[in-house]
């Protein structure tokens, strides 16, 4: 009966390490994607950045032959106003200057305003380059780590899991029904041991006689608090 407590220990450590192990083997993919998709996220930003630069210079263009439009305009204007007849047509023809120059300064004032934004698109590409570079080669690396990490952990599971197939073949049956029963009810936690003299599931106190009685190891015991199997460990 001892034998069977003490294994029962051991196949209740290998149980928690493999629960341990396989929450942070299911982690690992959104890990993955998380850092895969930083570095997708700052790559994205450089592109739309380029594609903005590029559709700035392209209106800077365009920006540059309505100015020469308006510069033609006034001239033409200007030369029409010689040989304006009346006093209405000569200030008619002066408003149209008036109103192609106010067009000049508004289309000069979208110049500077593109080219200021196109000097700072150029400095976040320069930057952001560099940094998906940079990154790009750090995700390479992280995602390499927690591939070895994956594969170091799925050899740990199998080992574990060989370990306990084992411990549990030398289980009587009927006490690994008892501890499969109370581990899917309890948590995944089917055996306490008295720690403190407390049950070390429930932290409820367990009486010195009973822990006396429990220290035999003879029987089964369980802590009529949480109903976890108890046993002395020999840690
Ligand atoms: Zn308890």
């Amino acid at each position: 009966m001892k034998e069977s407590f003490q294994l029962l220990w051991a196949l209740q450590q290998l149980d928690t390490e493999l629960r341990t192990l396989t929450d942070k083997l299911s982690q690992i993919p959104s890990r993955v994607d998380d850092l895969k998709k930083a570095a997708a996220t700052i790559k994205s930003d450089l592109d739309q950045a380029k594609s903005d630069i590029i559709e700035h210079k392209k209106n800077y263009k365009l920006c540059e032959v309505e100015l020469k439009g308006t510069e033609e305009k006034a001239a033409g204007y200007s030369v029409q106003l010689y040989s304006a007849k009346t006093n209405e047509q000569y200030k008619a023809f002066l408003k149209e200057i008036e109103g192609q120059k106010k067009l000049k300064n508004t289309i000069e004032d979208q110049m500077i305003v593109l080219l200021e934004e196109t000097e700072a698109l150029d400095r976040k590409v320069r930057e952001n380059e560099k940094k998906s570079a940079e990154l790009d080669t750090e995700t390479s690396r992280k995602v390499e780590m927690l591939e070895a990490e994956k594969k170091e952990i799925g050899a740990a599971i199998a080992t574990r899991q060989e370990q306990r197939e084992k411990t549990a073949a030398a289980i009587p049956a009927e006490l690994i029904k008892r501890y499969e029963r109370v581990r899917a009810n309890k948590g995944g936690i089917a055996v306490a041991t008295v720690r403190k003299e407390r049950c070390s599931g429930c932290l409820s106190p367990i009486p010195a006689q009973r822990i006396l009685e429990i220290e035999r190891q003879d029987r089964l015991y369980l802590c009529e608090a949480c109903g976890r199997i108890l046993i002395v460990a020999q840690e």
